[in-house]
């Protein structure tokens, strides 16, 4: 069944993630009901011209308001989102999206990079705000440790539940970084989940990044039928 509806909505408030990308927070209109990892349209308009993209929304149905998180590309509707300011008005049209977290998965593995773990977030901030009986382990990557999103969010997850765990890996590091180092090969995925029995994992990024992952998924012998894509283009 389509529920997706159109909407006019307000920015609430704009939260500077990394030095490259933005999170907008919008009212939430009544009646607007969603699932974690689902996505919706956006229209802003920028003098006689509408701008639309779809974003994943990176809030969780949990959360009281509807949030975005935007790569800041430079391009013009990146442009014109990070210019919003409390009060603006957007238009908004949602949701849709199958990538969402299938509650019967008793242990799931998230794999993403850069700003690929917005639907993760969403899944994972649900998850544990509604206390979901699911293993969730996190794999991120991101170019440096300033460009981790959601960073502090994801250590705050890992101690209010017990069934949540992040493993962040950064290929550009800055001296001091003690973390893992690198991209997500097939290493980094064998010693974050020397078992892939059972599980079933979530895969969301740049489009290369969702490929070369499920290639190693497929070497390691999970089944497709076992893995979900959320495909990032225009990265
Ligand atoms: C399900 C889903 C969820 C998504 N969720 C998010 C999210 O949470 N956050 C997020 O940031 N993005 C998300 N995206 C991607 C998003 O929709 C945009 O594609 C992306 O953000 C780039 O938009 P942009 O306006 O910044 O860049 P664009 O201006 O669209 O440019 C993107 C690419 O297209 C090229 N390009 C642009 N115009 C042309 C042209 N006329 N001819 C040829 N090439 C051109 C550019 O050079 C660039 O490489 C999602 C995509 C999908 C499918």
């Amino acid at each position: 069944m389509d529920i997706a509806q159109e909407y006019r909505t307000r920015v609430t408030d704009m939260v500077h993630r990394s030095p490259r990308a933005v999170s907008v927070r919008f009212e939430r209109p009544p009646g607007f009901s969603y699932l974690a990892g689902q996505f919706m349209f956006i229209e802003l308009k920028r003098g006689t011209e509408t701008l639309t993209r779809h974003l994943t929304i990176s809030s969780s149905p949990t959360e009281p308001f509807l949030e975005v998180t935007k790569g800041l590309t430079g391009h013009p509707f990146a442009d014109a989102l990070a210019a919003l300011v409390p009060g603006d008005e957007a238009t908004v049209r949602g949701p849709y999206g199958i990538f969402t977290l299938d509650a019967r998965d008793e242990d799931v593995v998230f794999i993403s990079g850069g700003i690929g773990v917005t639907p993760l977030r969403s899944m994972a901030r649900y998850a544990t705000d509604t206390r979901l009986l699911t293993r969730i382990t996190l794999l991120y990557s991101a170019r440096t440790e300033e460009e981790i999103l959601f960073g502090k969010e994801f250590d705050e997850l890992q101690r209010t539940n017990p069934l949540f765990s992040a493993h962040v890996t950064v290929t550009q590091p800055a001296p001091g970084w003690t973390g893992h180092v690198g991209r997500i090969d097939r290493a980094f995925v064998e010693k974050v989940v020397p078992d892939v029995r059972g599980r079933g994992f979530y895969v969301s990024g740049p489009p290369a990044l969702v490929d070369a992952v499920t290639a190693i998924l497929r070497e390691m012998g999970v089944a497709d039928d076992r893995v979900r894509h959320e495909y990032f283009p225009g990265y």
